[in-house]
């Protein structure tokens, strides 16, 4: 093999100078790649000139050989020809780029764009990145059409209190908290839509699992038979985003030290009374009809995964741990939630498509059937069976990377302390 010419634009992540020898450790603009570049004085005196002075953290541009036998262990060995100092620091860095000092999640939230000189940083942020692209990729090949609906609105799908109320030219309005009602009436015309897009919630959470502003991957669909229809779709979309993070993002994952394993498939279809069965015997109480907590949640995650399920659907939820929107059957409903070792990753089912059954579920919900007018209109004019999912992308991106704060996975966080940066 013979010497390969490059060029690399990048910021210093570590310098060092060894006699006449000085080494920089650079990290491009968007590769994982990390090259050692070695300038020697006896060889290049104006490049050594540079190199040894400069600072960490400062932006180059270099130009040079990648020899054909590498010495260096950490990264490609660029023999410089030519440095330029494209732009100084005018603050010592508030975390060490290249990682080998590990920063607090505080600084990294404080400073993401210096954080993403770090291989890790970099990492989760390419995996998140592909994983959007695979879940296009999906729906495209579906026929699904990507929408895009208003994300200011005048009425919310997922209750009162947890909506984020903004003054609209003296009207009262709220962000949107999922594209639910949206999606929904799309049925009326569209056969297959998804969107993705940020939830907002006005919860004062305080997990490792919720954000006030989140992002969903949203997908809703008509004609369909049942529960089971959508069910199929977001396994063989978690499915698809797992293979091809797998196939696609082998260095990324090394980084972070992760063996993606495939999830045995089909997932696991579990009813609600089988899980309150398994709680029962692991001295949970739950009362028939209430939601499951992230405590019940984690324990069910603990006995699916001794039976080899790392994914799993709740299927058969009771009518009144859902919202108005979904398919009631009796006391049960056609709602599903899909999980990953413990954590909600997606919740999802069949909607009530019929109009009057509607209207109806609105009112037993206690809501105010005015309110939704708009969106019961759309049920008015030949409204199909329909329904669909929400999937966490923010959670998707954890249980891929391992993270284990949801902050660590979102660029800028919006909780309740974090407004800025
Ligand atoms: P949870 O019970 O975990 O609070 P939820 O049931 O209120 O979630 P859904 O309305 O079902 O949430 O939203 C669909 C998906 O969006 C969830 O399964 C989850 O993955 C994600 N999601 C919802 N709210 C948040 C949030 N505040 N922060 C991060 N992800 C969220
Ligand atoms: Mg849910």
């Amino acid at each position: 093999m013979a010497e390969k010419w490059i060029e690399v634009s990048g910021w210093v992540n570590a310098t060092r100078v060894v006699g006449r020898i000085a080494f920089l450790e650079v990290i491009d603009g968007s590769e994982l790649t990390v090259y050692t570049v070695v300038v020697k004085r006896d060889e290049n005196p104006q490049a050594w000139e540079l190199a040894a002075r400069a600072k960490v953290g400062s932006a180059v541009s270099v130009k040079g050989f990648v020899p054909d036998k590498q010495i260096s262990k950490r990264g490609i060995e660029v023999r410089a020809r030519e440095i330029t100092l494209v732009a100084e620091p005018v603050d010592y860095l508030p975390l060490d780029p290249s990682g080998r000092t590990p920063a607090l999640l505080e600084t990294v939230m404080e400073h993401r764009y210096v954080a993403l000189r770090m291989p890790r940083q970099r990492a989760l942020f390419r995996i998140r990145a592909l994983a959007v692209k695979a879940i296009r990729e999906f729906f495209e090949e579906r026929g699904f059409l990507e929408v895009h609906t208003p994300k200011i609105c005048g009425a919310g799908a997922e209750g009162g209190a947890t909506l984020f109320r903004i003054d609209y030219f003296g009207r009262e309005a709220y962000l949107a908290q999922s594209p639910q009602l949206y999606k929904q009436m799309l049925m009326c015309g569209v056969s297959k839509v998804y969107e993705i897009t940020p939830y907002f919630r006005a919860e004062p959470f305080s997990t490792s699992r919720h954000l006030n502003e989140s992002w969903g991957v949203d997908a809703e669909m008509a004609f369909i038979s049942g529960p089971e229809d959508v069910m199929r779709t977001l396994e063989g979309l978690v499915l698809h985003v797992f293979e091809k993070i797998r196939s696609s993002a082998r260095a990324e994952l090394n980084e972070l030290g992760v063996e993606l394993k495939m999830p045995r498939a089909p997932f696991k279809r579990l009813s609600y009374s089988e899980a309150l069965e398994i709680l029962k015997s692991r001295g949970f109480d739950v009362k028939w009809g209430q939601d499951l907590g992230s405590d019940e949640e984690r324990v069910l995650g603990e006995a699916m995964r001794e039976e080899g399920y790392d994914a799993y659907f709740i299927v058969e939820y009771p009518w009144e741990a859902k919202p108005f929107y979904i398919m009631r059957r009796g006391d049960l409903s056609e709602a599903f939630d899909l999980d990953y070792r413990g954590l909600e990753l997606a919740s999802g089912g069949q909607r009530e498509h019929r109009y009057d059954k509607l209207v109806e579920n609105i009112r037993l919900k206690g809501l105010n059937v005015d309110s939704f007018s708009f969106y019961l209109e759309a049920f008015k004019y030949g409204m199909p069976p329909h329904g669909g999912f929400g999937l966490g992308l923010d959670r998707l991106i954890m249980v891929i990377t391992g993270a284990q704060n949801i902050r660590e996975v979102v660029l800028f966080p919006r909780d309740r302390q974090r407004l800025v940066p």
